[in-house]
Parts: C-alpha cells; sequence; structure tokens
C-alpha cells in the first residue's frame, strides 16, 4: 500500500527524543535506515522503507503521521512542499462561462491548489530537489484532461488569471498608504470609480490601510483583484469578514464578472454562499496536513450535498465516516417554556455618533439565541451591555447573571493552550477538548496557533467558565464548513449538558440556522444607529430577516440543508408573495 510520512520536526523536542524515536523503528533494527536522524539535526522518514507499523507516530502523535493512500491514488503528486511535507495529487479546473467552488476542510490544500493555477507556486510533481516544472511538464502532466487545455492555454498567455489570497488581514502588514492609491497602481481596466462604487468603497478611498477593517479589507482585496485585465478571477474564501448583506452583495457581484470568455474559481466555507455563487463544484478531500486530493467537477447542488454525504460514488472515496444531517426546521416549540434568566427593556446606549435601543426581551434557560444583522449596526455592543462589559446608559437588564464571552477579534499571548484551556481539560475533555479537536495544539502558544485553531481554542475558553449565560461573537470566522457544523453540536450538547443559555452573533446563515432555536433581529444603520427586535421563534426571526435582504430559502428535498432561490425564480416569486421567505 502507497503511503506518506509527515514530520513537524518543530514539535520534536530534542535530538535525544529523535534518535529514541529512530532507534524504535522495526525497520532500522533490521540494519536499515528507515528513519535517519540527518547531519543538521532533522528527522526525515524514507517512505519507500517505511512498513507503516505505527510505533513512531505513536511516541511522537503530535510531530509524526503515517498516512496509508488510497490503492487507487495511482497517479504522481502535483506539488510537495518538500520531504516528508504536505502533498497535493491534483488541481481544480476552471470552466469558461461559469464560477466553479472549491469546498473541502481546512488544511486540505485549497489554497495551494489555486496558487498553482494562479502560477503562485510553480509545481514540482513531488520532487523538492527539482529545478521549476515549465508549463511543458504541466501539459504533459495533464494530457488528455480538461486541465491540458487550460495550461496550454495559460502557456500561451490567452488566460490571464488575477488571484485575491485568501488572508487579507496579511495586507497591512505589506502595502502602507491610502486606498485609492492601492487601487489606482493596479486599475488596467481604468475602471476604478465603477469599481469601487459596485463594492461601496467610495467613502474610504481616502482612509489608510492599516486603518480600514477586517470587512473593508476584504473588499478591497476583491476590487484589486478584479481592477486587473484577466479572464479567470480567484478569490479565496471572498466572504470572510462580511456581513450577510455584504455576502450576497459579494456573491452576485462575482457572478456578474462571468461571460463567455472568462471564469471563476472560488473557496467558500458558507455553504449557503457557496450554493449561491457557485454553478460547479469541485471537492476536496485527504487527510488534513498531510495529503490532498481534488473530486472531478460536479453541480454545485450535486457536489455539496455529495460532501455532506461524505461519500463520493464516482471515485469510489469515502472521506468522513459519518453523514452531516439537517433537521427539519423550524424547531419544534418547547411545550413549557423555561424560566428568564434574563430580560431588558428599554435599554439605549450612545457610542460617539452611535445610537443603539433594544425594546424588550427575555433569554430562558436552555435557549440558542442566534443573532443576525449587519456589520456596524451595535450587535456587538448589544452582547457587551449583557456581558457587563459596556453599561447601558438608560433602561435595564433585570438580572444580574453570569456571563461568558468570547468577542470576535480575539487577543493573543505566549501562553500554552493546556495553561489557557486548564478547566476545559480538567472537567469537559469528552464534551469540548475532543470533539473541537484540541489535543494537538495543547502544547502550542496561543501566539503560533492560526484563525481557525485560535478560534476553537477561544470557544472552549468561553465555555470552560461556569456560567447562565455563553455569548459567542462570531464563532464560525476562519472554520470550514464541516468545523462549524461540529462547532453547532458541541455548543448545543454543551448548554444543554450545563442547563445555560447562549447568544449566538454569526453571519453563516446555515450555522445559524443550525444551531438557533431562537432569533433576534438587528436593524437599523451602520455606523449611525441600531434597533434590537426579539427574540422571536425562528420562522418569525428568518422571515423578517430574509424580507429585509429580499432573499427567499428553500429546503433541499435530500439533505433539508437551506438554499437561497434564485432571483424572481418561481419559488422565489411563490414565497414572497405568501410572505414566506424562509422555508417552513
Ligand atoms: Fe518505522 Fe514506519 Fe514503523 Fe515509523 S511507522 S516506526 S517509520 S516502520
Amino acid at each position: 500500500m502507497p503511503r506518506i510520512a509527515i514530520v513537524d520536526n518543530e514539535k520534536l523536542k530534542d535530538i535525544q527524543q529523535k534518535r529514541y524515536i529512530a532507534s524504535i523503528c522495526p525497520v532500522n533494527r533490521t540494519g536499515n535506515e528507515c528513519i535517519k536522524v540527518e547531519e543538521d539535526g532533522k528527522l526525515t522518514i524514507d517512505e519507500h522503507l517505511c512498513t507503516g507499523c505505527g510505533i513512531c507516530p505513536k511516541a511522537a502523535p503530535n510531530a509524526i503521521k503515517i498516512i496509508n493512500l488510497p490503492e487507487e491514488l495511482t497517479t504522481k503528486p502535483i506539488h510537495r512542499y518538500g520531504e516528508n511535507k504536505f502533498v497535493l495529487y491534483s488541481v481544480p479546473t476552471p470552466t469558461v462561462g461559469k464560477v466553479t467552488g472549491i469546498l473541502g476542510v481546512n488544511g486540505i490544500g485549497k489554497s495551494t491548489a489555486i496558487k498553482v493555477l494562479a502560477s503562485v507556486i510553480t509545481p514540482n510533481f513531488g520532487d523538492w530537489t527539482m529545478h521549476e516544472a515549465g508549463y511543458d511538464s504541466l501539459i504533459s502532466y495533464f494530457k488528455g484532461t480538461e486541465a491540458q487545455g487550460f495550461f496550454e492555454k495559460l502557456r500561451d498567455k490567452q488566460i490571464k488569471v488575477a488571484y485575491k489570497p485568501q488572508q487579507v488581514d496579511l495586507i497591512p502588514k505589506t502595502t502602507k498608504g491610502k486606498v485609492i492609491d492601492l487601487l489606482k497602481k493596479v486599475d488596467e481596466k481604468n475602471a476604478l470609480k465603477k469599481i469601487s462604487g459596485e463594492l461601496e468603497l467610495n467613502e474610504i478611498l481616502n482612509n489608510e490601510i492599516s486603518e480600514i477593517s477586517g470587512g473593508e479589507l476584504q473588499r478591497v482585496a476583491i476590487a484589486a483583484t478584479v481592477l486587473k485585465e484577466a479572464n479567470l478571477y480567484i478569490f479565496d474564501e471572498p466572504t470572510s469578514y462580511l456581513d450577510i448583506k455584504q455576502r450576497i452583495r459579494i456573491s452576485k457581484f462575482i457572478k456578474s464578472l462571468i461571460n463567455e470568455d472568462s471564469s471563476v474559481l472560488v473557496v467558500e466555507h458558507d455553504l449557503i454562499i457557496l450554493d449561491y455563487i457557485a454553478e460547479l463544484v469541485h471537492l476536496m478531500y485527504g487527510k488534513e496536513d498531510a495529503y490532498g486530493i481534488v473530486s472531478g467537477v460536479k453541480p454545485v447542488r450535486n457536489g455539496i450535498n455529495v460532501y455532506l454525504s461524505g461519500y463520493i460514488k464516482e471515485e469510489n472515496v469515502r472521506f468522513r465516516d459519518s453523514t452531516i444531517k439537517f433537521a427539519e426546521k423550524p424547531p419544534v416549540k418547547k411545550k413549557h417554556a423555561k424560566e428568564v434568566i434574563t430580560s431588558w427593556k428599554e435599554v439605549e446606549k450612545k457610542l460617539g455618533n452611535f445610537e443603539l435601543k433594544a425594546h424588550s426581551g427575555s433569554i430562558h434557560k436552555d435557549e440558542i439565541i442566534g443573532i443576525l444583522g449587519e456589520n456596524g449596526i451595535g450587535k456587538t455592543t448589544f452582547v457587551k451591555i449583557l456581558a457587563g462589559v459596556l453599561k447601558e446608559d438608560k433602561g435595564g437588564i433585570s438580572q444580574k447573571i453570569r456571563v461568558s464571552y468570547k468577542p470576535q477579534y480575539l487577543e493573543v499571548s505566549d501562553q500554552l493552550v493546556v495553561d489557557a484551556l486548564k478547566t476545559a481539560f480538567q472537567k469537559y475533555e469528552n464534551q469540548i477538548i475532543h470533539p473541537l479537536n484540541i489535543v494537538p495544539l495543547s502544547l502550542k502558544p496561543l501566539n503560533e496557533l492560526s484563525g481557525g485553531e485560535l478560534q476553537k481554542v477561544a470557544i472552549a475558553h468561553c465555555l470552560q467558565h461556569d456560567a447562565d449565560l455563553y455569548l459567542l461573537d462570531e464563532p464560525s470566522a476562519y472554520l470550514d464548513s464541516e468545523q462549524r457544523l461540529v462547532l453547532s453540536k458541541v455548543i448545543r450538547d454543551f448548554i444543554e449538558h450545563k442547563g445555560a443559555s447562549a447568544l449566538i452573533v454569526d453571519h453563516d446563515l446555515l450555522f445559524v440556522d443550525y444551531i438557533s432555536d431562537k432569533l433576534i433581529v438587528f436593524e437599523g444603520k451602520p455606523a449611525v444607529s441600531g434597533s434590537v427586535a426579539g427574540p422571536f421563534e425562528m420562522e418569525e426571526g428568518m422571515n423578517k430577516f430574509l424580507k429585509e435582504l429580499g432573499i427567499t430559502l428553500r429546503r433541499d428535498p435530500e439533505t433539508n440543508r437551506p438554499r437561497v432561490n434564485k432571483l424572481d425564480s418561481r419559488l422565489d416569486r411563490e414565497q414572497k408573495e405568501k410572505g414566506r421567505h424562509y422555508y417552513t
């Protein structure tokens, strides 16, 4: 059976530990050098000699992985980052005239694959010692497939690629100056005025890049991409930091880039948005941080359903043990509402020029309430008032309750994960630590975690405290779609187990729909005013919110997952006429 070894030398303590690991390898004991400690102190594993006995990964579970590859995988890799490092086996293929999505968990190589297409990474076909491969090697590698034609056109300059990278928060670290100067530099189409209008950037054009918000940075990065002369646009996670209204707007904008000569590739974790934006989808599967394979292209509805099922029939691959299922919604009303744990009345708060009003509402025990609304209309302010972090100017909160709060922006330090999550490791191993897969992170300092890892730790940190109410501000940010669904279950089980309640502020509509019993809806004008309405039953709250957005949802008959109806389609018109924006 073919296998690969992944070694993270930074997680191996010292030379003694490495020598010890080499000494316990049965292949080494027969006189061969399967595990080697190199002159520079690095531990390497010869994948051809390794028998997959599993002894060394047990000795250093955080640093060594031995992975058996599927028997069917006979193709040569496209790219490997180095000896005993991540390996990618194929790439997605853009289709002219269509938006093609890429769906897969974090660490499976989505960004690597699109960097190959965007010529940011020159593939080495698994031989990291070789010099750069040219287009001709790529063309011969893909002979007889659609990708052959793609790379021929790329070589002949018939395809020009514009690429928006995933981590827009890194832009201020490398680019200084005003937004307008950055956009002027890349404006090959002379369309700055038009695009900045469409992406609502006019008001921030003269702001410093270092001072704009995450959502603004995202839209600036999208503008910088589409201002380039190109016929293949690649967007790596274009909706992170954006609220739902902006996500829908950006989706429409990206779709509008398509014509008979152009194509778009998009990596997206928000399944409702991916479904809305793309016509086709490639699934990526394999083993996180070890290897990634790209599936054949599928129509988007079918592709997302296959992804949820965990099994690709055509390729006979099971990439997840369980199927992700959606329950019928709205949830059955609890017959006896449990006791009220807190309530508010005529709360008002002024912050600079911004004004927040919350009329009246209450939260019951054992309830999860989703909070929906656009950015800048006071969601975080309201959450902070309930948490006692901010004091209201008028009105009041009925009872003083114990609140545990996870903020939207996460602070880091050099504290180790295991120290930050002491209580969770002691009391909630089965409820929090294992399901969120935090054990492999335990010895990492917080400031070395990726965005998704830090998010999971921050959620665990919030849940480990004893509280009556858990307030989680944007818990889905940086998590992939699978982690978001796992997280829903973790929060739901935990709240039930504790007999507590939770408020969840989030922009992923599917996540909010999946986790919530009730909804609070925010309305208002960003940076000017916000008003809090609810909590409502799901149907009433969603109807209110979706009406404001101008979209309707239906249920996929196979999986029950929510899907956005095409604007002005028969269902869209019918549901709007009946005032049923949310499926029932
Ligand atoms: Fe040696 Fe492979 Fe066994 Fe590790 S898994 S101890 S490298 S044979």
